[in-house]
């Protein structure tokens, strides 16, 4: 069995800014697992523009030389706003080839208690052991399917995480479901792609991020209102960029303005590449049936649509129990509200040495959590309160 200090599950931009954090602290032994920035390649449509403005969306170490900017000076890249994915996904290599060069791309299959720390299990069968393990496993497995889709076959209807490549749908008649970011975009590229597209939102209206130039271009006004994460709207922006603050609202206050925070939405510079697209809102599905190739669907209004295929851009639902690697008996000893593990400030459940990253963490922390942009706080916060206990229990030696 081979031992480490501390093991990271995930090697997307939370695992990575972590990481980069207790390297660079002390003699700690990490060791990161997983492919580097492999969802963002793998389950995001290809010629996708990131959301996030430039500012919060550095991943984060901690002289701050690994930013988007220093990528840009070394590699020669060009950073544009908006950010195109594939070059969003070359700085995160680019940031653990720096960082942690040494992680290993295999996946966890299993982690399990093991006396005062954790046994893990890759996918070749070698354990390891560490005393501590930071779970930054991403929302993969957390992709909500509506119910009305639950048996129809993956060929007649997938969720938006299914694809990287839409050119398949060319000329195809393709229902894409939601109203947020995902859904609005994935429909553009639909479009462009060659498809023949229609948006269906529940909502009655679709709410675009229309930038009111005083708000943002006027910056001592725009820096009032806004942080540079830009997460939630104005004034928001500030307390959701501030989770310590954030997590000491009541917490119906937390759940109500969290949820705000990350309501549907579309970049206001999507809505131009939407006016070619019908938007249907106030509707949703009420029934799916395949026949033969195609997929008939009735809406709430009684309408029918008969499509090639329909793309569930219907976001994502914390539960870590969907964590394929987390064995039950782990499971039940960890303490959890609605599918969210609680995490203190060192973003340790109460399994002692068990952390989360990324959108688990979302619960205790608010909704900064579920963006790039919140991967410096956390990974500072976890990295301090991991090096205090290691020097208290020194110190108690
Ligand atoms: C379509 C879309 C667009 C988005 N756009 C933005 C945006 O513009 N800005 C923004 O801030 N956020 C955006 N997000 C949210 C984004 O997903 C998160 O901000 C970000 O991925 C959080 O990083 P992470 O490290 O927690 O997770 P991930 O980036 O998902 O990284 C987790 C990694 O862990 C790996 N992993 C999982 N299980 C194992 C295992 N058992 N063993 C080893 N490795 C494992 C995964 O393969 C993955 O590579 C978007 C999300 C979607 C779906």
């Amino acid at each position: 069995m081979i031992t480490c200090d501390v093991a990271i599950v995930g090697a997307g931009p939370y695992g990575l800014s972590a990481a980069a954090h207790l390297k660079a602290a002390n003699g700690l032994d990490i060791r990161v697992f997983g492919e580097p920035m492999s969802f963002w390649e793998r389950h995001m449509p290809k010629f996708m523009l990131l959301r996030s403005p430039l500012a919060g969306s550095h991943l984060s170490d901690p002289d701050q030389d690994l930013t988007l900017q220093g990528y840009q000076a070394s590699t020669g890249n060009a950073i544009t706003s908006p950010l195109p994915l594939c070059r969003f996904i070359d700085y995160g290599r680019w940031f653990q080839s720096q960082a942690v060069p040494d992680s290993d791309p295999r996946k966890i299959e299993r982690v399990e208690k093991n006396g005062m720390g954790f046994r893990l299990t890759a996918e070749d069968g070698e354990v390891w052991k560490a005393r501590r393990v930071i779970i930054a496993a991403g929302i993969e497995p957390f992709a909500w399917r509506p119910e009305e889709f639950k048996h129809v076959p993956h060929e007649l209807a997938s969720h938006s995480c299914d694809h990287h490549d839409l050119s398949s749908f060319f000329e195809k008649k393709v229902v894409v479901i939601g109203g947020g970011q995902s859904a609005l975009e994935s429909a553009a590229l639909l479009h462009e792609a060659g498809a023949d597209v229609e948006v269906l939102v529940r909502a009655p209206f679709v709410r675009w991020l229309w930038r009111q130039k005083w708000f943002h271009t006027f910056k001592p006004v725009a820096r009032m209102l806004y942080a540079p994460a830009d997460v939630g709207q104005a004034g928001l922006s500030h307390l959701v960029a501030r989770p310590n603050l954030f997590r000491r609202l009541p917490r119906s206050i937390q759940n109500k303005w969290g949820k705000r925070a990350i309501r549907p939405a579309g970049a206001a510079w999507l809505n131009a590449r939407c006016q070619p697209i019908r938007i249907t809102t106030s509707r949703f599905v009420t029934s799916a049936a395949p026949q033969g190739a195609r997929l008939a669907l009735t809406l709430n209004d009684g309408a029918a649509r008969h499509v090639d295929h329909v793309l569930m851009a219907t976001g994502y639902r914390v539960n870590i129990s969907q964590y394929p690697f987390l064995p039950s008996s782990l499971l039940k000893t960890i303490s959890m509200v609605d599918g969210y593990p609680t995490l203190n400030n060192r973003f340790e459940s109460s399994v002692d040495g068990l952390h989360f990253l990324g959108a688990p963490a979302a619960w205790s922390f608010g909704p900064l959590m579920r963006f790039v942009a919140g991967a410096d706080f956390a990974s500072r916060n976890l990295t301090r309160g991991i090096l205090g206990r290691v020097k208290s229990i020194k110190s108690h030696k």
